[in-house]
């Protein structure tokens, strides 16, 4: 039996390896990579290493084994179409027998368009009735702490999500719920609703790298347009990934983002990390 992970040269692809590495022998660990050059480190380290593409279904033919533990990482390629894309693993992981199939999916109560494609395969996932784990993963610290650059140089935080809370974590949190669902038994058909542990406002975000930094930092709270503008003009974003990116603030200042669930302590007996720390660690990287 394997332990199988794809998109493992991914930023969460990779705290999962580091995770199960911790946990199990490394020739029980198989990375699946597009890229064997990227997956260099693993494969010095005894982890197995795949070469395939989502795109690609002939690529995971002999990927998987019965038996095997996979866990699907979403794809990155957002215009590609996504469900596609995670069938063909669904596909191969059937046609070999896995003994549990995980997928990090997103919160439920996200009604945005970018969560369509996750309840797109969610649904896909449940049909083909594999042993599934649905490992529906909320928004990550880094989302915003990777992208200060900006609010450090204009000294604000430019948001379109009003009032509204998000209770985040660190992709390292979302990461360490993986591997206690591959590491251990019993998960079979179910789905954990993954949250930080604390919902904070933009406001208290702005407060909070005031703080650290020393520096005024407010948060200009603009509406949905204005933002889809600012990524499209200044950060040069395609159109449609704007919209879908607009879409997400709005869910944010309706709630969609803001419930905090259990589930993460339940799974490792530990806290998440709070954004005050991923803002330290990406002010002091
Ligand atoms: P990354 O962009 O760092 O990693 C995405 C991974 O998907 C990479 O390993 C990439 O491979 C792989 N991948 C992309 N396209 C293909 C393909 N056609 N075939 C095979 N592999 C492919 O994202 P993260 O690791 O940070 O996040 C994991 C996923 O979570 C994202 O892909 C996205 O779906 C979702 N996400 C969730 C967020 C949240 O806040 N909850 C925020 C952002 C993303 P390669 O290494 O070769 O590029």
């Amino acid at each position: 039996m394997s332990i199988i992970v794809t998109g493992a040269t991914g930023s969460l692809g990779r705290f999962v390896i580091e995770g199960l590495l911790e946990k199990v022998p490394a020739d029980r660990i198989t990375a699946v990579v597009r890229s064997e050059e990227k997956a260099a480190g693993f494969a010095a380290r005894g982890v197995k290493i795949a070469i395939a593409d989502y795109n690609t279904p002939e690529t995971f033919d002999g990927v998987f084994s019965a038996g095997d533990k996979v866990l699907l990482i979403s794809s990155s390629e957002v215009d590609k179409g996504r469900v596609g894309q995670h069938k063909v693993v669904i596909d191969a992981a059937k046609a070999a027998g896995v003994a549990l199939f995980a997928y990090t999916s997103a919160v439920g109560s996200l009604t945005a368009a970018l969560a369509d494609d996750h309840r797109g395969t969610e649904a896909a996932i449940v049909e083909s009735g594999l042993p599934y784990v649905l490992l529906r993963n909320g928004w990550y610290n880094e989302n915003y702490t990777e992208q200060l650059a900006p609010v450090l140089q204009y000294g604000a935080v430019t948001q379109a999500a009003g009032e509204g809370r998000v209770a985040s974590a660190a992709r390292a949190d979302y990461a360490a719920a993986a591997v206690a669902v591959l590491t251990a038994e019993g998960h079979e058909n179910t789905t954990y609703e993954l949250t930080g542990d604390t919902a904070w406002s933009f406001a208290d975000y702005a407060a909070e790298l005031s703080r650290q930094t020393g520096k005024e930092i407010a948060y200009n709270a603009v509406s949905v347009e204005t933002f889809t503008g600012i990524l499209t003009g200044q950060a040069g974003l395609p159109g449609p990934l704007a919209a879908i990116l607009g879409g997400v603030e709005a869910s944010i200042e309706k709630g969609e983002l803001a419930g905090i669930s259990g589930d993460f302590f339940r799974l490792t007996g530990r806290p998440t990390t709070p954004i005050a720390d991923s803002i330290a660690a990406a002010l002091k990287a």
